[in-house]
């Protein structure tokens, strides 16, 4: 089939189009109508029918499969790796279902998730959605604050976490920080669930602290069969940085993720039962929600699960991995790219990589030259493909499993199907409809199956941030400016508000902006994203001194740096903290006292700073452009 029509048929006739790709899922119950969007922008996909997400992952493989490889756990941290059969993954997750209703857990509660990339971490978020629990899984790397505000929000009544994760050969002990955010949130849970892995110290606090091992070992034969829950039933959270200080909790349904994913397995990912799929994120972020966990088991795939890092202990470790369990989908970011590229390129050519049809990569913008290299180096496809957390499966790329079409560098592709993808006039909310024309990249509604419902007990929220940005129009935004070329490729050009993608990891800068002012010195900040080589961009920092005596000389400046940094590592955690705090009086605003900071990052970025004649003080940018240059 050509993708013009498959892509037509998505949007013109969803219902038969959704109709068919539902089919690749089980459900207990058959939906009566296909999508509810009588009260946009909330779309219903799939209304009165009844499936789950944990059945179709895992318990529908075990009549053909459960001898199968289901999830594949690799760490070069601790050097274990541990193979897990569908019927194997299938008694864990039923364990941990157990001691999750054993301390109260019941259907539509939450459960936090703070945890490495253990097995345990997938047990527990299968086990949830088994029982019709909410998981909200929190990046292992975020810290105390941060950790906090994911707390009061979610409201969990269990909490689910490990004595530490490892990173490069050293430990980070997790347990102190989730001590200090329960301390430190007005929700309190009334159990977490630790699991020990021998790595660090792990004080429990009596009566609310539960060791996992003691508990399951109570649970080995406890059967606990999936709840049937609604297809529009949230199945999980998963906080997602904005424009304000304050996460997003974005709500994923139960039927419209299952099929949306199946569905880009097999048109997108190229994936079959019985293959292996290995994705190198982290269960903390969306592609470890959608491509580690849910959609290479919906589609009965075995799933490589990595804690460690790409070079460790060499820079083959990957492709040993790819040739040992035959991969045949690998799903990767640009950063990881960019690291590998460091190192010997003959680690490439040491293994076999003949299982392989196709490296996937997305999470920030793929430069030419990273394409390029990672190309030749592996003699597979290099297929880009962009999307959000919001969005839970791709906006554009190219869907091979559809028709075969070429890549153009640079671009992740074209609209996939589901998705009415528009560039806007920022201004006017024109639809900019000519080739080469720079507009924000908006989706039609409805969305397609698998993307966000809401906003976590914010409805408001969600049709004001998204779907109200663009003037005159209920469109949902993106916050990403693109172009469209006349062969309807897009290319992205960066976020239109305050986000800022470091490593492939999505910050605010108002959140670190925000920990950075909690310094007892600093009286105002503005802190931009800033292209770097290696991680896309880096948070650069700019801050006004209380007491500038304290920074008067370079060694003392450089002291004040370093707290401010470790006041955002505690908070925050390691991945926000910025790559550099620069000290200056006055930060360039507009005479209505509005931050500048598109010109900081001109400036920053050696860039014209555009249109100026609104600024306060000029000399604030002075002063950015006198340290940028060292001078
Ligand atoms: P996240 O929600 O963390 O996945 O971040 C989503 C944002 O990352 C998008 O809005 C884009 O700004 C950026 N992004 C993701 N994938 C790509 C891609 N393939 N090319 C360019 N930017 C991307």
């Amino acid at each position: 089939m050509r993708f013009q029509d498959f892509h037509r048929q998505s949007i013109e006739q969803p219902d038969i189009f959704w109709a068919e790709q539902a089919k690749l899922i089980d459900w207990e119950r058959p939906f009566d109508k296909v999508c509810d969007y009588s009260k946009p922008p909330f779309a219903n996909w799939f209304v009165g029918g009844r499936t789950n997400l944990c059945h179709n992952a895992v318990d529908r493989h075990l009549k053909a499969r459960a001898d199968q490889n289901a999830l594949i756990f690799v760490s070069t941290e601790v050097d274990r790796e541990q193979v897990y059969t569908f019927a194997q993954l299938h008694a864990e997750v039923q364990r941990m279902a157990a001691s999750l209703q054993a301390l109260g857990v019941k259907q539509g509660d939450r459960v936090l998730v703070y945890m490495p990339m253990i097995p345990e971490a997938a047990f527990a978020m299968l086990a949830c959605t088994r029982i019709g629990a909410l998981h909200s899984v929190v990046f292992g790397g975020f810290a105390s604050v941060s950790l906090a505000s994911r707390i009061d929000d979610a409201q969990p009544t269990v909490i689910v976490s490990a004595d530490a994760g490892s990173r490069g050969g050293k430990v980070v002990p997790y347990k102190g920080l989730l001590d200090e955010a329960i301390r430190l949130s007005s929700h309190k849970p009334a159990k977490v669930l630790m699991v020990n892995r021998g790595l660090a110290d792990m004080p429990m606090t009596p009566g609310r602290d539960v060791d996992y091992s003691a508990l399951r070992e109570q649970h080995l034969n406890t059967t606990v069969p999936c709840v049937w829950v609604d297809s529009t039933h949230p199945s999980y959270t998963l906080y997602t940085s904005g424009t304000t200080g304050k996460p997003k909790g974005v709500q994923r349904d139960t039927g419209g993720y299952a099929v949306a994913l199946a569905a880009s397995i097999k048109h997108i990912f190229l994936g079959k039962p019985g293959e292996t799929y290995f994705s190198t994120s982290d269960i903390g972020w969306v592609v470890g929600h959608s491509y580690i966990i849910y959609g290479p088991l919906i589609a009965g795939m075995a799933t490589i699960m990595y804690e460690g890092l790409p070079i460790r202990p060499d820079a083959a470790v990957w492709w040993s991995l790819v040739e040992k369990y035959k991969v045949t989908s690998m799903f990767s970011a640009p950063t990881a790219v960019r690291v590998l590229k460091k190192q010997d390129p003959a680690a490439l050519k040491k293994h076999d990589l003949s299982s392989l049809r196709a490296l996937f990569l997305a999470g920030e913008p793929l430069d030419e030259p990273t394409a390029k290299w990672i190309a030749d180096a592996l003699g597979r496809p290099i297929i880009d493909n962009y999307w959000q957390t919001e969005t839970g499966w791709p906006i554009l790329t190219i869907c091979n499993g559809i028709e075969q079409a070429p890549s153009k560098f640079g671009s992740p592709g074209k609209a996939v199907y589901g998705y009415d993808v528009k560039l806007l006039d920022e201004s006017t909310g024109e639809e900019l409809k000519g080739a080469n024309q720079k507009g924000v990249v908006a989706i039609e509604g409805p969305l397609p199956p698998g993307c966000m419902q809401t906003v976590w007990r914010d409805d408001e929220r969600f049709v004001k941030t998204y779907w109200k940005s663009i003037p005159g129009k209920l469109v949902y935004s993106t916050f990403d400016w693109g172009i469209r070329d006349d062969d309807g490729y897009f290319f992205i050009l960066g976020r239109t508000d305050d986000v800022i993608n470091v490593a492939g990891h999505r910050l605010g800068t108002r959140e670190i902006e925000e920990s950075i002012s909690s310094h007892p010195n600093v009286a105002e900040v503005a802190v931009v994203g800033v292209a770097d080589q290696l991680k896309g961009q880096v948070a650069m920092a700019f801050a006004v001194l209380k007491d500038t005596s304290k920074a008067a000389t370079p060694e003392a400046a450089l002291k004040l740096e370093g707290e401010i940094m470790k006041v955002v590592d505690e908070q925050l955690g390691a991945v926000a903290r910025p790559a550099r705090v620069r000290f200056v009086t006055v930060l360039p605003k507009t005479r209505s006292g509005k931050l500048l900071r598109r010109a900081i990052q001109a400036v920053c970025e050696a860039r014209d700073p555009g249109d100026l004649t609104t600024i306060e003080d000029p000399t604030a940018l002075q002063q950015i452009k006198d340290l940028v240059a060292g001078r």
